[in-house]
């Protein structure tokens, strides 16, 4: 079973394809937005840290991000593959990975930055199982809710305009000089992330189904 990195700025659809595509690899989706987001929710200490940094669209320190990345890590469900969204973010985190487990495939998602900003301010979620949609691309059957669960869809606060930019921001400025170090390792695949979630999941599988060069 694969270990494969999503690398990608944020509203590019990775959170998207990672459900579908886990449960194709039958390895689980470690997101580590989600498992902060979590944490926030439950109150705990390392949420309630984190939850400033997250609403202004800035990266959690590192320690606390690596926190509850290992203990996701170390379930027994990822040892032996896993899809990893949202980690590493900096060279740092990137490093520790290195360290922590090898990777097999970085998967890198491209887009446009308009797009990027119109997919994310038109992005809504369910708060009861998290499922997304976009009020353009992909809209819920009902306006305004969830087809499963039928709850009324919210707009994440960190997808408000100001966080967006910063959100963009922190991505060119630390996340996008990762792509010069995958690269060098050659597990670096590039995905056209633009067009409808089927054919972008198309892309990926074939880009899977490669050999490394
Ligand atoms: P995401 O759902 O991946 O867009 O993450 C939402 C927010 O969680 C980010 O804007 C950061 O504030 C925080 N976050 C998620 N992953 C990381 C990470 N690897 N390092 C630092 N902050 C993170």
């Amino acid at each position: 079973m694969p270990r494969i990195v999503l690398l990608g700025p944020p509203g590019v659809g990775k959170g998207t394809q990672a459900g579908p595509l886990a449960k194709a690899l039958a390895v689980p989706h470690l997101s580590t937005g989600e498992l902060l987001r979590a944490a926030v929710a439950e109150g705990t200490p390392l949420g309630k840290e984190a939850d400033g940094y997250m609403r202004a669209g800035r990266l959690v320190p590192d320690e606390l991000v690596l926190h509850i990345l290992t203990e996701r890590l170390e379930r027994p469900d990822a040892r032996p593959g896993f899809l990893l969204d949202g980690y590493p973010r900096n060279r740092a985190q990137a490093e520790t990975l290195a360290r922590l487990v090898p990777v097999d495939i970085v998967l890198y998602f491209e887009l446009p930055e308009a797009t990027l900003v119109e997919r994310l301010t038109q992005r809504r979620v369910c708060p009861t199982c998290g499922r997304l949609y976009n009020l353009a691309t992909l809209p819920p059957k009902v306006p305004g809710r969830c087809d499963v669960e039928g709850s009324s869809l919210v707009q994440r606060s960190d997808d408000a305009p100001e966080a967006v930019r910063t959100r963009l921001r922190t991505y060119r400025e630390q996340t996008e000089p990762l792509l010069e170090f995958y690269r060098s390792t050659g597990r670096l695949r590039s995905i056209d992330a633009s067009g409808s979630t089927t054919e972008v999941g198309r892309r990926i599988r074939a880009a899977i189904d490669r050999p490394n060069p």
